[in-house]
């Protein structure tokens, strides 16, 4: 039986762990936070005190943290993921990150003879609780073929788009489509409302057609409803809207679109909604339409 050592268990680590205890996996658990730790002994795997433990008798290790830093800490620290890793351990970080980190991971881990898979998702909570994430994996081909096991209880779509920082450009242009996704639907509430017309049959036509999109189908009833639980979180969105961002710099391509919507979610964790769904970009919406938060025009014409 393959052990893993699972290193972050928020929203989407902590039911993404649970899948592969119920693959069948030996799942040796990390987290600063003691409660994702005893949610994950009562799901049947194995907590541990530090990163190193979670590490030294593993076959795989995964980690699932916020942002680039967190990685970093977790794969270069002392008694991190590279120091004390067994040689040959196959490490997939599935955090949403800058791809220089992802490709920094790959070097420095060949030297120490790991083998090394960014492997950002894409499918939100429900897809991690459904096991039915989106799976975008940059390394070498023998890396996503040795890991092809690990991935299946974890997600559908699970794809080998090129070498190591690969997956992360993918999950940018991801979270590309998706930021502008909501700016454009919450753009047609708005317009829908203010028009007098029911924004709820109006969104209940577009699902069904070209404008038609998982956004829609998951999202449209809760926005309308300004329901903004969480979900996956303005603030990390913003974190993802630079990494789009950067990518683009370093890719020498202007994305004019891109860089408003970067905008609109900066403005939507100004004002304070940081920890909100990102789907409040609602809020922002009818703040710049002058609408009020139950989307009714405030001013009488
Ligand atoms: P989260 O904040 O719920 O979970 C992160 C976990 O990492 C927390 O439990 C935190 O305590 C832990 N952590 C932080 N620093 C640590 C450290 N040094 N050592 C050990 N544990 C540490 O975040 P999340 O929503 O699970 O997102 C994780 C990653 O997945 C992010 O990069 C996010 O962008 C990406 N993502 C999230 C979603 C979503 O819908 N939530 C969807 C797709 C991708």
């Amino acid at each position: 039986m393959t052990t893993i050592g699972f290193i972050g268990l928020g929203i989407m680590g902590s039911p993404m762990a649970t899948n592969l205890l119920s693959a069948g996996f030996d799942v040796i658990g990390f987290d600063v936070q003691p409660v994702s730790l005893e949610r994950l002994a009562a799901d049947g795997g194995q907590p541990a005190d530090s990163i190193a433990q979670a590490t030294v008798d593993a076959d795989v290790v995964i980690t699932m943290l916020p942002n680039f830093p967190q990685v970093e800490e977790v794969a270069f620290g002392a008694g991190g993921v590279l120091d004390s890793a067994k040689p040959g351990l196959l490490y997939i970080d599935m955090s949403s990150i800058r791809p220089q980190t992802s490709r920094r991971i790959a070097g420095e881990g060949a030297e120490k003879g790991l083998r090394v898979l960014d492997a950002p998702v894409s499918g939100g909570e429900k897809g991690a609780i459904d096991g039915v994430l989106s799976i975008m994996v940059g390394g070498a081909e023998e890396s996503f073929a040795a890991a092809a096991p690990v991935f299946a209880p974890l997600g559908k779509t699970v794809v080998h788009v090129g070498p190591a920082g690969a997956g992360q450009t993918v999950k940018a242009a991801n979270q590309l489509v998706v930021g502008g996704t909501y700016a454009l639907v919450a753009e047609a509430i708005v317009l829908l409302e203010a028009s007098g017309v029911d924004a709820g049959l109006g969104l209940d036509v577009l699902a069904g057609g070209l404008a038609g999109s998982r956004i829609l189908e998951l999202k449209r009833k809760s926005m309308v409803a300004r329901e903004f639980a969480p979900g996956f979180r303005i603030d990390l969105h913003h974190k993802d809207m630079g990494i789009v961002l950067d990518a683009a710099r370093e890719a020498d391509v202007a994305l004019p679109v891109g860089g408003l919507v970067a905008q609109l979610i900066a403005a939507a964790r100004a004002q304070g909604y940081g920890s909100l769904d990102h789907s409040a970009l609602l809020k922002v919406a009818d703040g710049i339409a002058g609408a009020n938060t139950a989307g009714k025009r405030r001013l009488t014409r």
